[in-house]
């Protein structure tokens, strides 16, 4: 046997002084040659530990070995048997914390590349020729609203309407895909992947119904008299300030604003766009997660000269990807560590120029495992900008649970479900993704989207609750 690579075969990328003048992808995917090579590290382990990493449980060892031989539509066929968006899974999901941090390589070498080899198959299709749709069972004659088209809804209505039943997806945007497409910008997740998939959906059969918000345009208890079953898959979409003095000032936005703006108001096409939006010369992020990067990194993009993540931890406890963080750094955001803001002052007409911080050091870890940031008195210093991101975390939006009588809600709004199948305690209402686990990942969302496909569908051939 062929001695293994001790790391991952090496995917090429936008130099970091380029990418930082443009909006296309980081990465440029593998070509045939380097993804069978990265698939030949594979060793086809006869209990292999990544499936249990992968919380939709793709047969790994079964996709690579495919493209070991060269056969890259049975990959394909392979990995879609178990997820719907491999496309956007190899692109954005946590690999170094699910299957790769499992890969049997990763106890002495580098695991295997499984997400840049699922972006490999499904790129690989989409460039040869028409994607095989999956065979819909024969009709039921059910009727199913699918509430939110992110995710969750994007996976609870590609199961349902392979069962067989008529699926109705309702999106208050003029844009289905989620934080997909308003949120993670197009240098790490293109909008054309997103759109892709959703066309397939609607070949499919699905019925997509844009610019339609639940609980406005109208109720749940609307849809249950038109519909057998609800399926609410609408996010954690409310943004999260500190509330702190001069947060309301000119120039402060929440990341959803500032990403929502570039992204799916397209300031990121300038100039053949005019989006409003402030393009600073002094940006700060305040946060350490994907949502923090995504930010800092689309302040480059927009023509700032220094873009500054401000976090209250160190990097350690950083929660955004590896990956996501390196390319940061690469790209020249400043990282100020143990540091949080404390307010914002401004100039004469009301736009921020200053933000005033203090330094932090770490106590005893709190409920989240991490170590507690405590502030350090009399350390404060202010820092100039004329921007700031505020990227500290999303809670769902109270819209459907305050127009849906007898619908649960948690401490942070989220719908109360069963873990198992997504019912809430209203009966023929399920729910998944952030809106039940608050802001999360893709690869749960589509998760619990999968589960509540299951239980929705012996709801509504039985009856039973
Ligand atoms: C900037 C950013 C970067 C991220 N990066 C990553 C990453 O790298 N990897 C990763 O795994 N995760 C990442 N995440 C998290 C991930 O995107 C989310 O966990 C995931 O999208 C949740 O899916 P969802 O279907 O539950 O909700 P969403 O994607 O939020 O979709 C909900 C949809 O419901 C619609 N909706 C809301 N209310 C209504 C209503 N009343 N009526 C009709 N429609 C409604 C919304 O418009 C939206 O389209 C990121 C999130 C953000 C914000
Ligand atoms: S654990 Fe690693 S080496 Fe083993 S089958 Fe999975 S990807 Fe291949």
């Amino acid at each position: 046997m062929a001695k293994i690579s001790p790391t991952k075969t090496k995917m090429r990328e936008q130099p970091p002084q380029e990418r930082i003048k443009n909006f296309q992808e980081v990465p440029y995917g593998y070509s045939e040659e380097e993804a069978i090579l990265e698939a030949q590290r594979c060793l086809q382990c006869p209990k292999p530990t990544c499936i249990t990493g992968c919380p939709v449980e793709i047969d790994i060892p079964g996709f690579i070995g495919f493209i070991a031989k060269g056969d890259f539509p049975g990959a394909i066929r392979r990995l879609k048997e178990k997820n719907v968006l491999p496309a956007i899974c190899g692109r954005v999901c946590p690999q170094e914390e699910q299957c790769e941090k499992l890969c049997i390589l990763g106890k002495k070498l580098q695991p295997v590349g499984i997400g840049r080899l699922e972006r490999f198959a499904a790129d690989w299709e989409a460039a040869h020729g028409v994607p095989e749709l999956p065979q819909r069972k024969r009709r039921t004659g059910k009727r199913i609203a699918v509430v939110g088209a992110g995710p969750a809804g994007l996976t609870v209505a590609g199961d349902l309407i392979q069962m067989g039943h008529e699926v109705t997806l309702f999106e208050a945007l003029h844009e289905a895909g989620g934080v997909l497409v308003y949120g993670i910008p197009e240098f790490r997740l293109p909008k054309l992947i997103v759109g892709r998939e959703v066309e397939n959906l609607c070949k499919m059969g699905v019925k997509l119904v844009k610019n339609f918000v639940v609980g406005t345009t109208k109720t749940v208890d609307e849809l249950l008299e038109e519909f057998n079953a609800v399926f609410l898959g609408t996010g954690a979409g409310l943004p999260w300030f500190m509330q702190l003095p001069g947060e309301n000032l000119n120039g402060v936005y929440s990341a959803n604003e500032y990403l929502t703006r570039v992204n799916l108001m397209k300031a990121y096409l300038f100039p053949q766009y005019d989006t409003p939006i402030q393009k600073g010369k002094r940006v700060a992020t305040i946060g350490g997660g994907n949502v923090a990067m995504d930010s800092a990194r689309t302040a480059l993009r927009l023509g700032a000269d220094y873009s500054m993540i401000i976090y209250r931890r160190s990097r350690v406890e950083m929660p955004a990807r590896n990956e996501e963080i390196h390319h940061a750094e690469e790209e020249g955001v400043e990282f100020h560590f143990l540091t949080n803001p404390v307010g914002y002052y401004s100039d004469a007409n009301g736009w921020v120029k200053e933000a005033e911080c203090i330094k932090m050091r770490l106590g005893e870890p709190d409920s989240s495992g991490r170590r507690r940031p405590i502030p350090i008195e009399r350390s404060n210093f202010r820092i100039p900008v004329d921007t700031v991101v505020v990227a500290i975390g999303n809670s769902p939006n109270p819209l459907v649970p305050s127009t849906t009588p007898g619908l649960e809600t948690g401490r942070h709004g989220n719908i109360v479900t069963d873990e198992l199948t997504g019912k809430t305690s209203k009966k023929g209402v399920f729910a998944g993704g952030d809106v039940a686990t608050g802001a999360a990942t893709v690869i749960s969302a589509m998760g619990a989207g999968r589960k509540a496909a299951r239980a929705i569908d012996e709801y509504v051939r039985t009856g039973k609750w």
